[in-house]
């Protein structure tokens, strides 16, 4: 039996970790669960897995969680604190699944273990960049990468050099607005936004899926996790989100992942590594049905995240904690109906030019970026 974590198990990601756990039950060991502060929910899933520890980072759902779980035995726990703690419970494997910066302590927790980390949390890793991944290189840990561009990637790198690549191409979808004109983005709603037209996902990265900002944390993101070097990196729009993306070397051969648009498959990738397990979607890739695949460049007129986050990974120090921040600030603006579509990636850019921070040294820095640049994105929001 492996040890396992899940890190924002109420989420999507967390939802499809354990639905692939609980087909296998014989081989996992729960260790701990974590939540925001969806007690009830965290509750049921740490019943039905038998977890050690549940976790609600909202203290103020722990009276609730408490009671959910008497008389269980499973210990629960609540606060940023306890959150970090239930990471460093030993387990063998630990997906870091909590959205944004967020889960930047409880994922540097993980790391810290020295053990292996699959990785969704793509805020937390453009934040805070090179502190990561020094970690990872000090406790010696294996991160694997669940987002579905990059476990593709890791997978097509598998037994090549770096040096041999000639380029990465993540291929994204390009998400629900792709052939909305620019007036037509102006009107787009929360609702239009987080309906994906290839992928079942939570409401944030949905919505940075509509704007393409997605694509930008990504292209930092693979940055990051395979140093080729940011001029061998680009990103191309494919609809049907078959490929989920290409290694090309420099003998002219291109190598690709394919598979149907389910976290499923790259999340079961991170949980069997070096090894393969099965999934509920075998046999689910019918080309013939699918007949087309297509591609075309991004238009970052319409979609301008994606300048803005090459220009951010270009800069490097602290900026990409500031596009992050201010990301995640819009994002829920937007959502709540403050500030319209277009003005997401006009918030970021806007703060992008008020500030520009050393490079951060330690997970300290990190978050004092995130705070800072936060404050400015509700000034910044507060102005127009
Ligand atoms: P969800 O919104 O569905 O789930 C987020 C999880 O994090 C929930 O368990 C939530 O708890 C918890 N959480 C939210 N805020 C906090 C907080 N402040 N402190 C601690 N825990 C918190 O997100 P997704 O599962 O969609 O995404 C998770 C991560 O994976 C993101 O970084 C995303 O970019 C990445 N990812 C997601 C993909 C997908 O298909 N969904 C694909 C690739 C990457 P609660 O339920 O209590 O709110």
């Amino acid at each position: 039996m492996r040890r396992i974590s899940v890190l924002g198990a109420t989420g999507s990601i967390g939802a499809s970790t354990l639905d692939l756990i609980r087909r296998q039950p014989e081989a996992w060991d729960v260790v701990a669960l974590t939540a925001h502060g969806n007690a009830q929910a965290l509750a049921a899933l740490a019943r039905e897995f038998g977890a050690k520890i549940a976790v609600v980072a909202d203290e103020a759902w722990l009276p609730e969680l408490r009671e959910a779980l008497a008389g269980s035995g499973i210990e629960a726990a609540g606060g940023e604190a306890a959150l970090v703690e239930a990471a460093r419970v030993p387990a063998d494997i630990t997906v870091a699944a909590i959205v944004g910066c967020a889960g930047l302590a409880p994922t540097m927790a993980a790391i810290e273990q020295g053990r292996t980390v699959a990785l969704a949390n793509k805020e937390a890793l453009v934040s805070a960049g090179e502190v990561m991944t020094a970690a990872v290189a000090r406790h010696g840990t294996t991160l694997l990468p669940v987002d579905s561009e990059h476990n593709a990637i890791f997978q097509c790198l598998s037994g090549n050099a770096h040096k041999d690549v000639r380029w990465i191409t993540l291929t994204a979808s390009g998400g629900p607005f792709r052939d909305w004109s620019l007036e037509q983005l102006h009107t787009a709603t929360p609702e239009q936004a987080v309906k994906h037209p290839n992928w079942s996902m939570g409401a944030k990265i949905s919505v940075d899926s509509a704007t393409m900002m997605n694509k930008g944390l990504e292209f930092i993101e693979a940055y990051h996790l395979f140093p080729v070097g940011l001029e061998r990196l680009r990103i191309i729009v494919h609809p049907q989100s078959i490929i989920h993306s290409m290694v090309e070397y420099r003998d002219g051969s291109t190598l690709a992942q394919l598979g149907p648009s389910d976290m499923r498959v790259p999340i079961a990738s991170c949980l069997a590594w070096p090894a393969r397990m099965d999934t509920p979607l075998a046999a689910q890739l019918d080309l013939a049905a699918i007949g087309q695949l297509t591609f075309r460049a991004p238009d970052e007129e319409r979609f301008p995240a994606t300048r803005l986050a090459r220009q951010v990974a270009q800069a490097g120090g602290g900026i990409p904690a500031v596009l992050n921040a201010a990301n995640e600030v819009a994002v829920d603006a937007f959502l709540n109906g403050r500030i319209g579509f277009t003005r997401i990636a006009a918030m970021v850019d806007e703060v992008l030019g008020r500030y520009a921070p050393p490079p951060p040294a330690a997970i300290e820095d990190v978050h004092a970026v995130d705070a800072q640049a936060r404050r400015a994105a509700q000034a910044v929001m507060e102005m127009a």
